[in-house]
């Protein structure tokens, strides 16, 4: 089986599709980890993250894999925690826009989609572009300043939200305005608010479609 989550920065995904993942005994795919290792790498190297040829190359020679828990691995090596510092957040979304990163991103993806029994993947074109046929497909959304809020927390700087919610408008913009997969909700996708929700609820909603439909005549 197949799942697929797609949704703006802050809205819930990752912690949902982890959850999701154990209730159902699949595999967690966190597809923003690609796109952030590919930058940090880039970044490491000092290559211009303007130019699509020296990002591509980057992210065709790269390997990415995953561990058990689901934390990414760069060439073998932990990502985390940098992958999730400020420097690579400002600089994601550019580098993801370049459509040669993305082709050998999304090829990378479906290689692991291929080869694993059945997954959960999050992102912002995983329920269009990568897996458009996945069995289950939801788009999360919840207002900017709430996901600034749970962003400010998760990284620990509540007195910060008015910062993050500027980071959060600023890649809103650059992932849903880009030419190549822009976020959108892919038809057929079931939008779920999570607005005020805390993390089983919208979990447990999501297991309601899922059971409804799997047991469906
Ligand atoms: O989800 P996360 O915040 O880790 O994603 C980081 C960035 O990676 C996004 O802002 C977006 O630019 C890019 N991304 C993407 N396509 C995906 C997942 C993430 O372009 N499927």
């Amino acid at each position: 089986m197949i799942v697929s989550i797609d949704g703006p920065a802050g809205a819930g995904k990752s912690t949902v599709a982890k959850r999701l993942a154990r209730e159902l005994g699949l595999v967690y795919l966190d597809t923003g980890a690609m796109y952030r290792a590919v930058t940090l790498v880039a970044m490491r190297l000092g290559v211009d993250l303007g130019s699509e040829e020296a990002c591509a190359r980057i992210a065709e020679g790269v390997e990415l894999t995953f561990d058990a828990e689901g934390r990414i691995l760069v060439d073998g090596e932990p990502g985390e925690p940098e992958i999730r510092g400020e420097a690579v957040t400002r600089e994601v979304s550019r580098v993801s826009a370049h459509p040669r990163v993305r082709r050998a991103v999304v090829a990378m993806q479906r290689r692991l989609g291929a080869r694993s029994p059945g997954l959960v993947a999050e992102g912002r074109d995983t329920t269009t572009v990568v897996f458009p046929d996945a069995d289950h497909k939801f788009f999360l959304i919840a207002s900017p300043r709430e996901r600034a809020r749970r962003r400010a927390a998760q990284l620990g700087q509540e007195d910060r939200v008015d910062g993050v919610l500027e980071e959060i408008r600023r890649r809103d913009h650059l992932d849903s305005t880009r030419a190549d997969s822009p976020l959108q909700r892919a038809e057929g996708a079931v939008e779920v608010d999570t607005e005020g929700l805390g993390e089983r609820e919208v979990v447990e909603r999501m297991l309601d479609v899922i059971r409804a439909r799997e047991t469906a005549p």
